[in-house]
């Protein structure tokens, strides 16, 4: 533990780097990155290591394949990772391995990293792959923390780090509220751009961080908090290199010199966008996206409930309200134990003892927080000009009053730097980085998410928060849930905080995944989206006719990637050559991430 304080060393700022934090946050991110180091304890290891040769291809084949790379994109594009692998944090992430890694971290490690300047050098790299039949895996911006992060599943693949060179928005239209970006624009970016052009009636939404790629973060089907949450649902229109190097525009982007790209998702026949989300069947290189106009007004509201059970009714309560769009907002519904976390502080200052906190104790803690003890908080906005909201508001206060000890917070009584005025910004559309504060809660944080999905019922809620605590507390974890509420569903969403220099408790969080998500697919619950280590597992949950799902996308991957060079495995779906080869990581399966060799490739499928 570093106990003199040592001067931080600056983060990149976004007009050096295209990830790099927006000017106004930079003093949040110096004190979030001082935090973080103040309890590091992991030692970063000096030596340069082994590059990780993907299987099915000799080291002497592999670097002549790299040169042959170099002197397409010219050598500062194509960068072998045989350095020591620095984990770096939020805002400076690596882009070879997972900094969250909850397997050894040289599980899910790239053997090399490229960087195309355009989607003809992803042409290149596509073609180049199909040549050596080396496995590649896209990334934006490498930010899919708790998911993976920047990491491949197969180890070796190389990383095609497309947010580095193509990082341009290529429009913004004030009229049609709507956008089109590459894949390294990150939602701060967007953010600081439409400011910068004046264009004060455009909202972005925005995820809990603001460091992601619009784009990768569209494709994993990731949320915000406006009532533009689901940003699948608001995208329109991509652009899409082929793993055999084709490439092709979905919606109205097929039609030569059309208009209706960014407005009209679907275009003329079979939908082809689903299958490029949370897949491996291509590489986007470019994203439309609607744009919310500014609605006249908006007033962020917190709710507490004082006790565990109040959950079943509450839920009951949210999803009328929810579904009639009187809780506008992809809202959200906390445990207390996040907010106590959310003060940044680690474990240790509040609890000494091994296991998951006790109740008592964090109800004593929940105490000295600016909204006083409680068990759950719903974290809300109401927009448009007053009097509508107000409408809304009221019809609120009066169903969450039926609560016996439900309190509404007055913002007024809270100091400016509380945790919900970062929800207030969240959820009017300016990116933050507040949230990454709970990630203290152990030294050498690091963070993994179970996020089942399920209807906006009572029953639905307690059954998961009851899997989720039962597990947590088998395995002497703590545990973060949020419900997430969309329209007619909710992701419940736990968060696990661990050290990841710490091999006994990665081994906790391992056993906890997996037996959460069986016992969640026991009763019919299936997660929206997961780890690399998770994939597997979760995939074979959906298996409904004989896994005739699975069967489908197989066909599709054969079909569209006959070499299988596209992130192999990705959400369970891996191509000809490794199946059957052990690759899978499940349960029953071994824990490390390679499998029993590929098949050679068969001479039909030179490209
Ligand atoms: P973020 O930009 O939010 O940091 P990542 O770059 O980590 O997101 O990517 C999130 C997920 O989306 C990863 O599984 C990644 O493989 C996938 N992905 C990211 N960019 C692309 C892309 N351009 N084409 C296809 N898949 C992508």
């Amino acid at each position: 533990m570093s106990s003199q304080k040592q001067a931080v060393p600056p983060t990149p700022l976004l007009e050096e780097k295209h990830n790099g934090i927006p000017a106004r946050l930079f003093d949040k991110a110096q004190k979030t990155k001082a935090r973080i180091l103040d309890i590091a304890t992991k030692t970063q290891v000096t030596r340069r290591r082994e590059p990780a040769i993907p299987q099915g291809i000799e080291k002497g084949k592999f670097l002549e394949a790299l040169e042959d790379l170099s002197r397409q994109l010219r050598k500062e594009n194509v960068e072998i990772v045989d350095k020591p692998l620095k984990d770096g944090w939020y805002m400076e992430n690596p882009n070879t391995h997972d900094s969250m890694h909850v397997l050894d971290d040289e599980e899910f490690i790239a053997s090399a990293i490229v960087y195309p300047g355009d989607t003809a050098e992803v042409q290149k790299i596509v073609l180049w792959a199909n040549k050596h039949h080396i496995p590649i895996f896209p990334i934006s911006i490498g930010r899919n923390f708790g998911y993976g992060g920047a990491a491949p599943r197969v180890r070796g693949s190389v990383v095609v780090d497309l947010g580095r060179r193509m990082n341009k928005i290529l429009d913004i239209n004030p009229d049609d509220c709507t956008c089109l970006v590459e894949p390294g624009v990150t939602f701060y970016a967007l953010y600081e751009e439409i400011q910068a052009r004046g264009y004060k009636h455009l909202w972005i939404d925005v995820p809990d961080l603001g460091g992601g790629s619009i784009l990768g973060n569209t494709l994993d089907r990731g949320v915000g908090y406006t009532p533009y949450g689901d940003h699948w649902t608001f995208h329109s229109g991509l652009e899409v290199v082929l793993p055999t190097g084709e490439v092709i525009r979905t919606g109205m982007g097929a039609l030569p010199n059309n208009n209706s790209w960014q407005i009209f998702p679907y275009g003329f026949g079979p939908y082809a966008d689903g299958i490029f989300s949370q897949s491996n069947f291509g590489i986007v290189t470019k994203l439309g996206m609607a744009l919310m106009p500014d609605p006249g007004g908006y007033e962020s509201y917190l709710y507490t409930f004082q006790k565990e059970e109040d959950l079943t009714q509450l839920v009951e309560i949210i999803r009328p309200l929810r579904i009639a769009n009187i809780l506008e907002n992809v809202a959200q519904l906390r445990h207390v134990v996040e907010q106590i976390a959310c003060l940044g502080k680690p474990r240790s200052t509040y609890w000494q003892g091994e296991g998951s906190m006790p109740d008592d104790v964090i109800h004593e803690v929940a105490k000295s927080l600016s909204h006083g003890d409680c068990t759950w908080l719903y974290y809300g906005m109401a927009y448009g000009p007053k009097e509508i909201r107000q409408y809304k508001l009221d019809i609120i206060h009066k169903e969450f009053m039926k609560i016996p000890g439900a309190r509404r917070i007055d913002p007024s009584t809270l100091p400016k730097d509380d945790y919900f005025w970062s929800r207030d910004r969240i959820a009017s559309g300016v990116p933050d980085l507040e949230e990454l504060a709970w990630v203290n809660w152990h030294p050498n944080g690091a963070h993994i998410a179970f996020s089942p999905v399920s209807p906006v019922r009572g029953v639905d809620a307690t059954k998961l928060w009851k899997i989720a605590k039962t597990r947590c507390n088998e395995n002497g974890l703590d545990l973060f849930p949020t419900y997430v509420v969309g329209l007619r569903e909710m992701h419940l969403i736990v968060e696990i905080v661990f050290n990841r220099d710490d091999p006994k408790m990665r081994k906790a969080i391992h056993d906890c995944m997996r037996a959460m998500i069986d016992d969640a697919a026991k009763e019919g619950y299936g997660e929206y989206r997961t780890h690399l280590a998770f994939m597997d597992q979760i995939a074979g949950t959906y298996n409904w006719n004989d896994n005739a799902l699975m069967k489908f996308n197989q066909r599709l991957k054969d079909c569209l990637d006959p070499n299988g060079i596209l992130a192999p495995g990705k959400s369970g779906v891996w191509p000809a050559r490794y199946r059957g080869r052990g690759w899978e990581l499940t349960k029953e399966g071994r824990e490390t991430s390679e499998g029993n060799g590929v098949a050679p490739p068969s001479a039909s499928t030179k490209l």
